[in-house]
């Protein structure tokens, strides 16, 4: 890949493929495993992680829209895609085209599909979302079961999952217990009616590794894959960090002491100094309140953003530590002894790891290796 910018992020496919590796080490092995690659896969690259996923013989992949799901089609990916947004009536021939398999929780809409289908004279598999408790789609759990027995009228329409969303499965261990006690309420009932439904599945990356019993038979993690922790001191699971950000120095010069730095002077240097100035900013999701917090390594050594972060760029006073322009720079990943996570960024930042990577624009170049 051709760029000039030296700013980029580094995508290891091979700790990728270790994350996905520990996390089927968890789950039983007749359990399926969706990996969730909505949002550019966490801002990883949605085609090149997806194409390693499905050579890992993933069973399923979850996008967030259609656009998503047409996008891999494109791509050539032939895997099973669960779209987990929702959609509209006149989505219904898309989603057969493109064979994306849609979330359900409407009759209006499952009659849509079911509609089209018979009309393209195949039917159409859906998981059915319901809610126990996240409060965001699906059906109430308490009117799931006359729900599901409509759609399971409809001839043209499979169901063929089932799921379910957990709000903090991260903080609340009883909420989550609970929200598991109604799921598999609903499961117990569909199968005293005489309803099979071949796929269940609840468990986010907070529940792969914390709840066994959240498992079913598909589970559907995203960040853990990435190598990040839903939460801080788990055990029992080591995962490794996909993405690195790095750049390099573009321009070193000595100041005074008593010089501000960048707009508004929110960085005054303390002594003569140097400064040197990196081509990255809030204009490629690097956080503008990461301003005078930030850690970022040179060289091995730990240093701050000074001063606020520019669209475009930021600067580092390293004191009377040698560094020029060309010298790289690491705002993510490790140089030397020292390490930056996604997390200790999350933190410093007043927000959660999954915005971090999310947020990293598509100005920034992904380097896989
Ligand atoms: C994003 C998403 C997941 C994955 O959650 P992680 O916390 O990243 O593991 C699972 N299920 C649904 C419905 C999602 O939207």
């Amino acid at each position: 890949m051709q760029f000039y910018r030296p700013t980029w992020a580094e995508v290891n496919l091979g700790n990728l493929a270790y994350n996905f590796r520990q996390i089927k080490k968890m789950v039983s092995s007749g359990t399926k495993i969706m990996v969730t690659v909505k949002a550019d896969a966490y801002g990883h690259g949605l085609i090149p992680v997806s194409k390693k996923l499905a050579s890992l013989k993933v069973d399923f992949l979850g996008v967030a829209s259609i656009d998503e799901g047409i996008k891999l089609r494109q791509a050539g990916i032939k895997i099973p895609i669960l779209v987990l947004g929702l959609i509209f009536k006149k989505d219904a021939p898309a989603l057969l085209r493109y064979r994306l398999t849609p979330t359900v929780c409407d009759l209006q809409i499952a009659l849509a599909l079911d509609k089209e289908a018979r009309k393209c004279s195949r039917p159409i598999n859906v998981h059915i979302k319901v809610d126990t408790g996240m409060g965001r789609i699906g059906v109430l759990h308490q009117e799931a079961l006359p729900f599901i027995e409509e759609v399971v009228k409809l001839k043209h329409i499979n169901i063929e999952g089932l799921f379910t969303h957990f709000p903090f499965a991260d903080m609340d261990r009883d909420f989550t217990s609970y929200q598991i006690g109604l799921f598999n309420r609903l499961v117990n009932d569909l199968k005293n009616e005489g309803i099979r439904i071949p796929l269940v599945h609840s468990a986010n990356s907070m529940g792969v590794i914390g709840y066994r019993e959240s498992h079913f038979n598909m589970v559907r993690p995203g960040l853990a894959v990435y190598g990040l922790y839903p939460r801080e001191d788990l055990n029992g699971i080591k995962l490794r960090p996909v993405l690195s950000l790095k750049t390099k120095v573009v321009y070193a010069k000595r100041v005074p002491g008593g010089f501000g730095l960048s707009y508004g002077h929110t960085y005054i240097t303390e002594k003569p100094s140097s400064v040197v100035t990196l081509p990255i900013g809030y204009g490629d999701g690097y956080p503008r309140n990461l301003s005078n917090f930030a850690p970022v390594l040179i060289k091995g050594k730990r240093f701050r953003i000074s001063g606020n972060i520019c669209m475009d760029q930021v600067m580092v006073d390293v004191g009377d530590f040698a560094v020029k322009a060309g010298d790289e720079a690491v705002l993510i990943g490790s140089s030397g002894k020292e390490k930056i996570t996604v997390e200790e960024l999350a933190t410093l930042s007043a927000t959660i790891p999954y915005e971090i990577v999310c947020g990293l624009g598509s100005r920034i170049p992904r380097l896989y290796i």
